[in-house]
């Protein structure tokens, strides 16, 4: 696996907040009311939100992080820089397990760490990636999931 990954700039990064927050104040809380957004840049350079979507039935709803991934598919890009992760809360949130197993099968289509940029509105922050947080992930064996037809997409 070869690593690379390029830095977010500091204009990237507040282009990703303020789209982050704005999908935060979306974020269909219906069971914790606890609000996330969260912005994904793809290596062309492309912006998506996403916000939690919660749901009655328990298990149903969906993570910010998965959401801003799912809404970058829907856009045909497969390939990410960094996430940023935004909250209304005390302390930065980290992602769950769930989003670094997720995040971390389209590192292995860029073949390269996704940075995650954790932070909440009075601006406190942290960074990480996706591989420091997740150092035993599963990862998918190349041959049986055709991950190569993703690349090349950027
Ligand atoms: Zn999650």
């Amino acid at each position: 696996m070869v690593e690379k990954m390029n830095k977010t700039t500091i204009e990237e990064k507040e282009i990703m907040r303020l789209k982050a927050i704005k999908a935060m104040n979306y974020a269909f809380s219906v069971n914790s009311n606890h609000n996330i957004g969260a912005c994904i840049l793809t290596n062309n350079g492309n912006f998506y939100e996403g916000c939690n979507v919660e749901n009655s039935i328990s298990g149903l709803g969906n993570c910010a992080e998965r959401n801003a991934v799912n809404n970058a598919v829907a856009h045909g890009e497969y390939s990410f820089k960094s996430i940023l992760v935004i909250h209304d809360g005390k302390d930065p949130v980290y992602p769950c397990g769930m989003c670094l197993q997720y995040l971390l099968e389209f590192s292995q289509v860029s073949q390269s760490d996704i940075e995650i940029i954790m932070c909440n509105l009075d601006g406190k922050e942290q960074k990480s990636t996706v591989r420091k947080l997740l150092p035993h992930g599963y990862y998918t064996d190349e041959k049986s999931h055709n991950l190569s037809k993703f690349r090349g997409f950027d």
